[in-house]
């Protein structure tokens, strides 16, 4: 199990990102011939959350990865259409928050001051969804 600090939004951007040279097409031959695709063009991106997409299991023992989905006011876990977690990831993560919480590591009304500072990783006044209710 790798203990990963916290991630950093800014950090993302894949590096060197350059558009690929289009080679779809096989000019070669009658024009008439059928087109060769390699792939899909009309394949879509893969949306995938922010701990899905780094491969980040949320455990118990990172509570400073666990703090970046708790209200710095209430102690309470933001909800998904806040975070942007999928349903899988969000479940893990509010069932290791209880059990770091129930371990004595993270504060329960609150979250842990030495993690005020921490890069966020969304907006709570911005949700990326509306509220399902
Ligand atoms: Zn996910």
């Amino acid at each position: 199990m790798t203990c990963h600090g916290y991630i950093n939004k800014a950090g993302q951007a894949p590096a060197g990102a350059s558009f690929p040279v289009l080679k779809h097409y096989t000019t070669t031959g009658d024009s008439n011939s059928p087109v060769q695709l390699k792939d899909n063009p009309f394949a879509k991106e893969k949306v995938q959350c922010i701990l899905c997409k780094h491969g980040i299991n949320p455990d118990y023992k990172n509570v400073q990865l666990l703090s970046q989905f708790q209200s710095p006011y209430t102690g309470r876990v933001y909800g998904r259409h806040i975070t942007g977690l999928c349903k899988n990831r969000h479940a893990q993560v509010e069932r290791e928050i209880i059990k770091a919480q129930n371990a004595g590591f993270m504060p329960t009304y609150h979250k842990a001051v030495e993690f005020l500072n921490d890069p966020k990783l969304f907006d709570p006044e911005k949700a990326v969804r509306p509220h399902k209710y």
